[in-house]
């Protein structure tokens, strides 16, 4: 792909994760490499769906100085490039505050990941990456620490989520697949503290009824 069609990508995959509920208003923020030298981000505090190819910026990943692009680069352009910068593999990284992951990362939950298609696309484990505020350098050394070749989705402490894939379909299958491990292992430890409190359990029980009528 060209810059073009790489800046437009980024634009596409905002939408559609907007649409999807993982990108709410202007938070989160994706990379796409376009080479070896050079990779475009979302623009800083942007609404997704009004974005255009033009707003997306391109900065160069070696010292992310920006090279196209009017807006300002998400302050999160730094975390994108030390993950793009360690793993030559990936192609795509997205930051996300996805509803049920971003639950898990505020527990400081990491999550086991059971063999099968999950396991192909995320890895072995899904580790929790300690705090470090947003945007900082601190924030992106830490995720930098906890990168591993065979792992493709990082819950932030008290924060957010990032997922990577070697194109762009593979890190939104990240996202949905980690959304969905997410969900899996909180429901079960919510059933498993029910099994053992039975206030909670009712309140469930009342929860369950008001949504269902
Ligand atoms: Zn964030």
């Amino acid at each position: 792909m060209n810059t073009q069609q790489v800046r437009q990508t980024v634009v596409d995959l905002c939408a559609r994760l907007s649409r999807q509920g993982y990108l709410a208003g202007t938070g989160g923020n994706i990379a796409l490499r376009i080479d070896a030298a050079r990779f475009a981000v979302t623009p800083s505090a942007t609404d997704y769906a009004s974005m255009g190819a033009s707003d997306v910026c391109v900065l160069r990943l070696a010292d992310l100085v920006q090279v196209e692009g009017e807006r300002s680069p998400s302050v999160e352009s730094g975390l994108h490039a030390r993950v793009l910068r360690a793993r030559p593999d990936v192609h795509c990284s997205i930051h996300t505050h996805q509803p049920v992951a971003s639950a898990c990362a505020l527990a400081g939950l990491a999550l086991d990941v059971p063999p099968g298609a999950l396991q192909r696309t995320l890895g072995g484990t899904v580790p929790v990456v300690g705090y470090a505020p947003s945007g900082t350098g601190w924030l992106s050394c830490r995720l930098a620490r906890a990168l591993r070749a065979d792992t493709n989705a990082y819950l932030m402490l008290n924060h957010g989520v990032l997922c990577c894939g070697r194109n762009a379909q593979a890190a939104v299958q990240a996202v949905e697949d980690l959304e969905t491990l997410a969900r899996q292992q909180l429901s079960r430890l919510i059933a498993a503290r029910a099994a053992r409190e039975p206030l909670l359990r009712q309140t469930l029980q009342r929860v369950g009824d008001a949504l269902a009528g």
